[in-house]
């Protein structure tokens, strides 16, 4: 399935290179590219339709920066919306854990059977006592399950965190009273209490975690999600959120092959942000929640946002504009402009950097031509050290350079005479090819990565 979404934009990157704008018309197959994208990757359709109508509106009035093409200004505002839509709109300060309230922290998890709370319980121990540095007790008030309670004990020294026993002819408000004294009288700093679930939502379980809640006061209180359930997640979140003050969410099984679709839905039904995600069944398998990488997942993109980043802060638009003006005149372009691209580059930082933040098909036809960094940094710089043996009018007419001059250049920069002529080639080539398209270079080279 990633494999089909990740083909979907990328050919929507394809078909719309070379249009200069995105305008109403060559936005239609993008964005129903994006809806489908979306819905496979089980998003509900009411946030479907916000989100893509957002995207609409944003890409009608966005600029098309240099080297990039419509297509991908496109989905570096797809991801930017989704970005936004699933908590990074927030303020750092409110996707983090909030602590701050006099010892013990209470930490309520609620959430279905299976949703994998107890294992998270540990998870979240484990993350508290490394990152944190806090004493952190942990409880069970599932008396239905003796299991339950087993598997947090279990987690819970794994975690190096202490663990309350309780048992399942206990009461649980009676367990979480008892648990709270002992707390307080050991200074723990924090207290985390996993609640039962059910299957599906049941009300004698919502009216317990309910009146855990009302008698704990928890500072968060986390609905375990799993991503994996996709739109049924909806329906669940609205119900706890209706029935507990839920603080945030956490998000599990995230290393599933489910796109984490449910994360963006459940986001917004609850309008809770997603504080931390679970990435294996291990305790290690766990981790603060990064919307931006979130976004990339879901859409089974590499990370376009940072190359677009790096693409607009790293090439100085007006030296790329002159030379770009220049081409258009003379229809060539000459070996100090060429310079000026190879510096760019360089500027643009290493090859395999770039890559990387290309999406998975683009990146395999990157890797089909082979590029290591080392090589195409040493191409780099052997460029610019022949080009600098040149005298100024060699390089603004090359053609006019002779065997014997090759020889003194070739001399000048400490490379075989074949490395002139090599570059020479390219230069050619390189012309042929403006002429073409009458346009930069470095844009042709972004195209060529893209197609
Ligand atoms: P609970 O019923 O909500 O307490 O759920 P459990 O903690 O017992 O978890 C249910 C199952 O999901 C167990 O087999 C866990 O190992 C598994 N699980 C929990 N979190 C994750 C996760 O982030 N990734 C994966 N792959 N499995 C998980």
């Amino acid at each position: 399935m990633l494999d089909t979404l990740t083909q979907r934009l990328a050919k929507v990157v394809k078909t719309m290179r070379g249009q200069a704008r995105i305008t109403e018309e060559n936005s239609k197959e993008m964005l129903r590219e994006v809806r489908l994208a979306l819905l496979e990757a089980d998003v509900a359709l009411p946030v479907v339709r916000e989100l893509t109508n957002r995207i609409k509106e944003k890409a009608l009035g966005e600029e098309v920066v240099g080297s990039l093409n419509p297509g991908q200004v496109l989905v570096s505002i797809v991801q930017r919306e989704l970005t936004a839509v699933i908590g990074g709109d927030l303020p750092e300060k409110e996707r983090e854990i909030n602590l701050a309230c006099t010892p013990p922290a209470i930490i309520l998890l609620a959430g279905l059977q299976g949703a994998g709370k107890t294992t998270t319980a540990g998870k979240l121990a484990r993350w508290l006592i490394r990152n944190q540095k806090k004493k952190v007790l942990t409880v069970s008030a599932d008396v239905y399950r003796p299991a339950a309670i087993e598997q947090l004990k279990t987690v819970s020294e794994q975690a190096g965190a202490e663990f309350f026993p309780s048992t399942t002819d206990q009461k649980p408000l009676d367990i979480a009273a008892a648990a709270l004294d002992y707390a307080k009288r050991h200074f723990f700093d924090v207290l985390i209490v996993d609640t039962a679930g059910r299957l599906s939502i049941d009300e004698r379980m919502m009216q317990e975690a309910s009146d855990l809640s009302a008698f704990l006061k928890p500072i968060e209180t986390f609905f375990v999600v799993d991503a994996m359930v996709g739109q049924d997640a909806i329906n669940t979140a609205k119900v706890f959120n209706d029935r507990l003050p839920l603080t945030g969410i956490i998000l599990t099984k995230v290393d599933g092959d489910s796109r984490g679709g449910a994360a963006l839905s459940v986001r917004q039904v609850t309008g809770k942000p997603i504080k931390f995600i679970g990435t294996g069944e291990k305790l290690d398998g766990f981790d603060t929640f990064n919307p931006e990488a979130m976004a990339s997942r879901i859409l089974g993109m590499g990370d376009i946002v940072a190359l677009v980043r790096d693409v607009t802060s790293n090439i100085d638009a007006e030296k790329a504009k002159k030379i770009a003006d220049r081409v258009r005149k003379s229809g060539r372009l000459d070996l100090n402009d060429f310079r000026e691209q190879m510096i760019q580059m360089r500027g643009m930082g290493s090859m395999s950097s770039l890559i990387d933040k290309l999406p998975a098909a683009m990146q395999e036809a990157a890797a089909k031509q082979n590029v290591s960094d080392a090589d195409a940094d040493r191409m780099i710089r052997r460029t610019i050290g022949i080009i600098d043996s040149m005298t100024p009018a060699e390089r603004h007419h090359p053609e006019l350079i002779k065997a014997s001059r090759k020889r003194r250049i070739a001399a000048g920069a400490g490379l075989p005479v074949q490395e002139v002529n090599k570059l020479l080639k390219q230069y050619d080539q390189m012309t042929e090819v403006m002429k073409r398209m009458k346009k930069g270079g470095l844009s042709k080279l972004l195209r060529m990565a893209g197609g």
